[in-house]
């Protein structure tokens, strides 16, 4: 944990294991974090807050500008910790690393358009409206992209002024520690960023309750984000939840069918299938869908699965047995219940030189039936149930049919296609032959199910603030 400056151990002297999924290893050991630490984490964060509060926007961003360069200078180590606790093939590690240093970047330089509004009006008064920022402020995230997530949350709140109490979820902390690290050699005071490692029952519920916290920005399950809504009312926090998603990805006839396969492919197969935003049902014009599943099969079929420190590996483990359960479960009662054909994958990948490690083939399901939760929940891992649908209209009423409204994408050259899926299909973001990219100039976040408020953008640095208006009578 890392508290006010320090390294610091729980204060029952619990620690939590750090197993590296490729090759069920453990690599390291955190403390698991109790009340206590949460509590000294909000203390430290409260006692910095004044002055991080009272430097000049500019200056907090000139010291994240520095944190981002120290970042890209070291992000071969990082990326490589990254990697062993999380299981993505290395260079997808680099990316994300270096994602985090351009949301940095993103925010450094948006620390000067933090700016207020003087109103004169007329010979009653004039008026100033201010926006000043909150004060500790608690993130919560998961396993699946703990340097991103992280860069996310803390670079708009830090930009605002706002201290901050950080967790990250308990499969993955060594990446955050490591980042929280580094900001603070780049001139961050101490006591501006914590973090507090543990079990999200105890340490995230803990940051959610605890009454000096302002305002939670939690990424994770749907059903752990509206227990966090529900206990941050106790105190009335502000609360940003990035939840699941069941994106939809919509193949017109008129499509690229090559660039579609692989937008399909990285789309779903990106990170083993553990992605909010991945492409977790796919819907494809009937009049090409034999071509492009014939085209995907042989595609999926060719992707190197492995330990991502390995040359070459494109899809790494699964998140650990849990993750790989979950999915089995899934795959258990579509076969139970004959509702899909699987046509490729759909097992356990064990043999050598994966006998070790959370492995689970790339999978393709087709001829679904439309009553299976394969086309309406989220399924976080590497399976693609793929439908083929006469039209637009049952396209999109199959994009729709989920609780989720994260992201979807629409596969097409045509405008009138690519507008009526835009406006029709309830999500936050919609790609036109894409899927997934995610700069930090775009707000980002969920409709329905999916969440409350944006991540990303001048929107996020604004969450981080509140507005406060003076008058002066003449
Ligand atoms: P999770 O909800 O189990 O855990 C997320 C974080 O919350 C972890 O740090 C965990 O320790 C903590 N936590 C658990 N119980 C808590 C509680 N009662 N109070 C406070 N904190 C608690 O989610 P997960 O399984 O780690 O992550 C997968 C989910 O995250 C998927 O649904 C995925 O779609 C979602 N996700 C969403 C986004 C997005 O931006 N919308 C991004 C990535 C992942």
């Amino acid at each position: 944990m890392w508290i006010g400056g320090a390294e610091v151990a729980g204060a029952d002297e619990r620690w939590m294991p750090v197993i590296n999924p490729a090759t069920e290893e453990e690599i390291d050991r955190v403390p698991e974090g109790t009340l206590y630490e949460v509590d000294d984490a909000v203390k430290a964060a409260e006692a910095a807050f004044p002055s991080w509060a009272a430097k000049n926007p500019r200056e907090r961003g000139i010291l994240l500008f520095r944190g981002a360069a120290l970042v890209r200078e070291r992000h071969a180590d990082l990326a490589r910790f990254l990697t062993m606790e999380q299981g993505k093939p290395l260079k997808d590690a680099v990316d994300e690393v270096r994602g985090f240093a351009n949301v940095l970047e993103y925010y450094a330089a948006l620390s000067s358009s933090l700016t207020g509004e003087c109103l004169p009006l007329g010979s009653s008064g004039d008026a100033m409206v201010t926006h000043e920022p909150l004060g500790v402020c608690g993130a919560i995230i998961p396993w699946n992209m703990p340097a991103l997530l992280m860069a996310w949350k803390i670079a708009p709140a830090l930009v605002a002024g706002n201290t901050m109490v950080f967790k990250p979820a308990s499969q993955t902390p060594l990446t955050s520690l490591r980042l929280a690290n580094l900001l603070e050699e780049a001139g961050i005071p101490p006591g501006t960023l914590n973090v507090v490692t543990g079990r999200g029952e105890v340490v995230g519920e803990a940051l959610v309750r605890h009454p000096g916290v302002q305002k939670i920005s939690f990424t994770g399950d749907a059903e752990t984000g509206m227990r966090v809504q529900e206990l941050a009312a106790g105190s009335l926090k502000s609360v940003t939840l990035e939840l699941g998603g069941s994106d939809p990805m919509i193949v017109w006839e008129d499509a690229d069918i090559e660039k579609a396969v692989a937008g399909a492919v990285r789309g779903r197969f990106y990170n083993a299938g553990q992605t909010c935003t991945a492409v977790k049902r796919l819907f494809v014009h009937q009049s090409i869908g034999e071509r492009f599943v014939r085209m995907l099969k042989s595609r999926v079929e060719g992707l190197k699965v492995g330990n991502g420190l390995s040359a070459g590996v494109e899809m790494g483990p699964l998140s650990g047995a849990p993750q790989r359960n979950r999915i089995e479960k899934v795959m258990e009662h579509l076969t139970s219940r004959g509702q899909g054909l699987i046509l490729t994958g759909g097992m356990r990948l064990q043999e050598r030189p994966l006998e070790r490690g959370y492995f689970y083939a790339p999978t393709v399901v087709t001829d679904v039936h439309p009553e299976s939760p394969l086309l309406s929940q989220e399924i976080f891992g590497p399976v693609l149930p793929v439908m083929c649908v006469p039209d637009l209209e049952t396209a999109i009423r199959h994009a729709n049919n989920t609780r989720y409204g994260l992201g979807a994408s629409v596969w097409t050259h045509d405008i009138t296609v690519a507008r009526e899926v835009f406006s029709r299909v309830q999500a936050g973001v919609v790609w036109v032959n894409r899927h997934l990219t995610l700069p930090p100039e775009i707000p980002f976040g969920g409709f329905k199910s999916s969440g409350i408020g944006r991540e990303n953008g001048t929107q996020a640095l604004h969450s981080y603030t509140r507005t406060k208006s003076l008058y002066i009578g003449w």
